[in-house]
């Protein structure tokens, strides 16, 4: 009987938004985007371990002992949150990141990705950004922490390859949304509006305040297209040089046309108001992901639409798991 080898493939951040669309997407087989039969997928939270301790990190891949890491755990928040404790989100991702390059090169794992971002380019960039433009200058002051600990994530790729001959690489998505988002207090653009909307049209409110002035452009990414990438990133793409995961340049859109979609699917029939006093962030990040289809070819989206109502939809029936 010829044997199977088990390729053995450990997820960190396997609770959060990333993580748990990763794993709805390992149910099914699929040659390029899900399971093939031979692997077993493990996806862990940080109850399993605090991976800004060396040591209960090193005790997850002695349990595990994975061929392969998807690594998304990271200190995670919304520009609010970030330009809050820039000190917190430099020092946690750079311990979390730090262990895991480590541990992945000390445990010979074969493959490991990364998950970067499109908030962590220079502030002041020509348009659309690409992978060769990540170290041209400082990143937006609201999130330069996170930004820096990130941009350091590819400098390190770089240096255990040339070291150690270590496969590692990094994807950069757009801003991610989906079912099992954080919602809570600090949190992303698209969940932050979605219970803001929903918890009003709840309260039978007339109007509500959103921060900035909507003008700002953004390329949105459904949790479950980035897991399907992500997982052909994983077993097919190999070098350090990060690769970008969005919808197209056409797809950018409008902060102030996604709170109005919002607002037609959760049936809140009130007025939005712009509180102009408060930051936009970066006005636009436009990326350009013209090498993620020389290597993959076209990709077929979710239509930002139909991912809302889809999140939306989440919210408002699991509003006991939501974390807040
Ligand atoms: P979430 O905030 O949804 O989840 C974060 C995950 O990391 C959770 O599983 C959490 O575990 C885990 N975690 C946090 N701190 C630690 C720690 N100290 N030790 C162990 N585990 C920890 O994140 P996302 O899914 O949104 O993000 C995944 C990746 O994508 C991250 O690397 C992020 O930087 C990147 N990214 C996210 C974007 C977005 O819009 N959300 C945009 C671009 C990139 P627990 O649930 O137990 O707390």
């Amino acid at each position: 009987m010829v044997s199977t080898a088990i390729c053995k493939i450990l997820v960190t951040g396997g609770s959060g938004l990333v993580g748990s669309a990763i794993k709805e997407a390992t149910l099914s087989c699929h040659a390029l985007f899900g399971r093939d039969e031979n692997e077993e997928w493990v996806f862990v939270a940080s109850s399993h371990g605090d991976l800004r301790n060396y040591e209960a990190a090193r005790s997850l891949f002695e349990i595990h002992k994975p061929t392969k890491v998807v690594h998304l755990a990271a200190r995670v928040g919304g520009a609010y949150e970030n330009s809050l404790k820039p000190a917190s989100f430099l020092l946690d991702n750079l311990a979390i990141d730090g262990n895991i390059s480590r541990l992945c090169h000390e445990f010979k794992v074969q493959k490991l990705v990364f998950c970067l971002s499109t908030c962590i380019f220079p502030d002041k960039t020509s348009y659309p950004i690409n992978k060769s433009m990540l170290h041209d200058g400082p990143p937006h002051d609201s999130n330069f922490g996170y930004a820096y600990a990130k941009q350091m994530l590819d400098c390190s790729n770089r240096a255990y390859l040339n070291q150690h001959g270590c496969n590692y690489t990094a994807v950069i998505p757009t801003n991610i949304y989906g079912p099992n988002d954080n919602f809570s207090k600090g949190c992303h653009f698209v969940p932050a509006i979605i219970q803001r909307i929903a918890q009003a049209r709840d309260a039978g409110a007339d109007s509500i305040i959103i921060p900035g002035s909507g003008s700002a452009l953004r390329q949105f990414i459904s949790s479950h297209d980035l897991a399907k990438l992500i997982i052909w990133v994983l077993k097919n793409y190999n070098t350090p040089t990060p690769i970008i995961l969005s919808v197209d340049e056409s797809d950018e859109i409008m902060i102030k046309e996604v709170v109005q979609q919002v607002c037609k699917l959760s049936g809140f029939q009130g007025t939005v108001e712009w509180d102009t006093s408060q930051t936009d962030g970066q006005l636009k990040k436009t990326a350009d992901n013209s090498r993620m289809k020389e290597h993959i070819g076209e990709f077929s989206f979710t239509p930002l639409e139909i991912g809302l109502a889809e999140t939306l939809a989440w919210y408002d029936g699991n509003r006991h798991l939501v974390r807040d």
